[in-house]
């Protein structure tokens, strides 16, 4: 069974990519797997380490700044380096490094299941000293501040002086490359250090923010496995500790670095962080991997998925599914970057890729993390309250297409804030949670006032026209077509909010009177408007064309020149990086799942027939230059009965980044990909859906597997379904019996059930 990634790989671009495929998180704290002993490899490092929804504000230039363009943008700070430890051998100070003498074997393992990784080197040095070295790192699920590092050192060939030299440093800066949109352009040093202490075995350094004024704290201690003389000091903006001893045995040296952040510990962050690290650091390295372990242990439990017949692809799935763990924010003031706590591409911000791509797993394997996820989305409602108004809305909340604490962040409109569709995404991920969980007072404690708020928006931005409601000027998923008129992503999205809204009210009057006298009070909420979504809901103009009966994708997509894609060179991909957005705008090309998105969240408002042909259409027209767009077309090919196709679009999200299939997942991992690889089985193969109507599946086995198994809860209960080559096992692993639908059947769980497979 495959619970380790390990790899052998020593050529510069790949210890580069290997330090997003190695990066340790714990949804608060990430650190990049960046080699100890620092990388010579001119410039092929981004060396980073990032505390989630810790941002600094660098200011936004246009040429041409227009009326109600975001003047500032937050940015995830790299902060203090921690990473950094150094060995030299004999008495003439060999350092040791991966360029300089000779390897003989390395090896790179992250295990999963144990939550940390491992480096093994076995080198010989310029002069012949032969050692063998381990480095292990966590960053831990217990004690969210910690950062741990055990060194351990055998001499083959040398038992002489060797001389471990640790250092914290302050002087860090951001990532940036100007020529690529998907990652960060100027503004690269964004720290000022305010303090760099040494008090007897305790360093310290911290820094602020240059416009945020955040700070951010770090406090390391050492411990060895035998004597040693100790020498520490300032340098600079970084502290350096430095202890000797010999090889004559084996030794071990472990380092725990606490971090601390204004955000999260508000001041005196060199106290409070003190104070954890001595509580830490009785505990070796072993002792906290075992706590680590045990955490590891409930979520694989509750969210493993085994592929049988297939030991690489179930690689890629543990992989990607550790990687969504290790990114979820769990403190209601963050949620989940772009590409997690791996890297600083698109600069740290969250996106609708939550909502859509990542929530499903979380809200169907760990609700109470989904629901602080979603609990994010209200602590900035009133950012999105104040961005409707900029934007000229009288009422409701526009969710920043961007961001981290709240504003909009996007510098290109047509491809940022006209995706007005991220506010009905937010709002479809409430009603999905609730759906999955019956969270009985979820509506009251914040969820009914973000569906009615994003509702709200919905009326300002929409218009009636001959009976329809009408949505125009905004973009849909596909970001090659900007700014159009009734994107059918948009409109059928829309009218899920807006009805559900009118829904939630009725409910929240007849359930919970006070809670709801008292929300209608303090947003001004009347009744009339209430009517007014129902109206619009039932009236959502969706565009239909009768003629190649599909949904076109907006008013005027089909009107458009076809792509000339027999002609586009295999290096002109992604599209993005080599037209200008207008003549992308032109013509149909689409860059990710659009309509066909649509199609897969709220399949009963079409036909069959309908979803077949749309899917048939913009498949001959989507590049899929998005990684949010393979795992949808994989979905809605299993739904249409070619599991060939969704094999395929399969394969192409499960390994992904470790395939580095994209090119850039040195800039941090993919994770709505990620998410999407989970939805790709179990909402693909498996055919789950959770409808207010119930939970229902449709299982079919790829053809290139002889099985897979998967867990998931609903409704507090816990639900395995093993899908093998003669039929489906479903049982309950635990609460309360659960009704669920099979091939369009009732079954009910008080017994296993066991059906063929269709
Ligand atoms: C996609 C967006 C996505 C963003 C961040 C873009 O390339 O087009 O849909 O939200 O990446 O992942």
């Amino acid at each position: 069974m495959t619970w380790t990634y390990k790899t052998s790989e020593l050529n510069p671009e790949s210890l580069l990519l290997q330090e997003s495929l190695f990066a340790l998180a714990n949804g608060y704290l990430g650190v990049r797997g960046n080699l100890e002993e620092g990388s010579e490899n001119h410039g092929l490092s981004i060396r980073g380490s990032y505390i989630n929804a810790f941002y600094d504000e660098t200011e936004l230039h246009y040429g041409e700044k227009l009326f109600a363009f975001p003047e500032i943008q937050e940015k995830l700070v790299n902060i203090i380096d921690a990473q950094t430890i150094e060995l030299f051998f004999g008495a003439e100070e060999e350092r040791f490094s991966l360029y300089n003498g000779e390897v003989i074997e390395f090896q790179r393992k992250l295990h999963f299941d144990k939550g940390y990784s491992e480096r093994t080197i076995h080198w010989r040095s310029p002069l012949g000293k032969e050692v063998v070295i381990t480095f292990k790192r966590l960053v831990s699920f217990t004690y969210r501040e910690l950062f741990v590092q055990q060194v351990a050192v055998e001499g083959i060939n040398f038992n002489g002086p060797v001389k471990i030299v640790s250092s914290l440093n302050g002087d860090v800066a951001n990532y940036t490359n100007p020529n690529d949109p998907r990652v960060g352009s100027g503004h690269a040093k964004l720290l000022k250090v305010l303090d760099v202490k040494v008090k007897k075995d305790l360093q310290t350094v911290l820094c602020e923010t240059s416009a945020s004024r955040l700070q951010v704290a770090c406090s390391t201690k050492h411990w060895i496995s035998k004597h040693a003389t100790v020498v520490s000091k300032v340098h600079l903006d970084q502290t350096i500790a430095v202890y000797e001893t010999n090889l004559e045995q084996p030794l071990v040296f472990e380092k725990q670095s606490i971090f601390t952040d204004t955000r999260r510990h508000g001041s005196d962050l060199i106290k409070k962080g003190e104070n954890l690290l001595l509580a830490v650091s009785p505990f070796r390295f072993d002792a906290l991997a075992e706590k680590q372990q045990s955490i590891l242990h409930s979520f694989w439990q509750a969210s493993d998925i085994e592929i049988e017949g297939d030991q690489r692809l179930q690689e890629g799935i543990r992989f990607n599914m550790f990687h969504l763990f290790q990114s979820a924010g769990r403190d209601d003031v963050s949620n989940i970057a772009a590409k997690g706590l791996s890297g600083e591409g698109y600069e740290g911000h969250y996106f609708w890729d939550t909502e859509i791509y990542m929530l499903p797993f979380f809200t169907l394997t760990e609700p109470s993390l989904a629901k602080s996820l979603l609990r994010y989305r209200y602590s900035i409602l009133e950012g999105a309250r104040e961005r409707a108004r900029e934007m000229g809305h009288k009422k409701g909340a526009l969710y920043p297409w961007r961001t981290i604490a709240g504003k909009e962040c996007s510098g290109y409109f047509p491809a940022g804030t006209a995706q007005y569709h991220i506010s009905a995404d937010v709002a479809y991920s409430y009603i999905q949670y609730y759906l999955a969980t019956k969270d009985s007072g979820f509506w009251s404690e914040f969820g009914a006032e973000v569906l009615f708020e994003t509702a709200r928006l919905w009326l300002e931005v929409g218009h009636s026209v001959e009976g329809t409601f009408r949505v125009d000027a905004v973009t849909g998923p596909d970001e090659y077509t900007c700014i159009v008129n009734n994107n059918y992503y948009t409109n059928v999205m829309a009218k899920y909010n807006l009805h559900w809204a009118a829904k939630v009210y009725q409910y929240l009057k007849a359930t919970d009177p006070s809670a709801f006298k008292e929300i209608k009070q303090r947003i001004c909420l009347e009744e009339t408007e209430v009517d007014a979504w129902t109206w619009a809901a039932d009236h959502m103009y969706l565009p239909y064309d009768s003629q190649r009966k599909i949904n076109p994708q907006d008013d005027s997509f089909l009107q458009k020149e076809i792509w000339n894609f027999t002609e586009t060179p295999k290096e002109h991909y992604p599209l993005l990086l080599h037209y200008h957005p207008l003549t992308l705008y032109r013509y149909q090309v689409c860059k990710q799942a659009d309509t066909v998105l649509a199609h897969f969240l709220l399949e009963d408002e079409q036909d069959f027939e309908t979803i077949k042909a749309s899917y048939e259409y913009y498949e001959k027209v989507t590049t899929h230059d998005s990684s949010l767009s393979s795992c949808i077309f994989s979905i809605m090919a299993a739904k249409l009965g070619d599991m060939e196709k969704a094999y395929n679009y399969f394969m192409e999200t499960a390994r992904l980044d470790l395939d580095n299939t994209h090119g850039n997942t040195k800039d941090g991992l993919h994770m709505a990909n990620m998410g999407g690889t989970w939805m790709a089985i179990v909402y693909g193969f498996a055919g789950l859906r959770i409808k207010e109507t119930g939970v229902s599946l449709a299982p079919r086995l790829p053809k290139h597997w002889t099985g897979y198994t998967f867990r998931f809860q609903t409704e507090g209960s816990t639900l395995e379904v093993k899908v093998e080559q003669q039929g489906v096992r479903l049982r309950k692993l635990t609460g309360a019996d659960v009704s669920i639908k099979i091939y369009g059947e009732d079954y009910c769980t008080s017994e296993p059930i066991y059906i063929s497979l269709q």
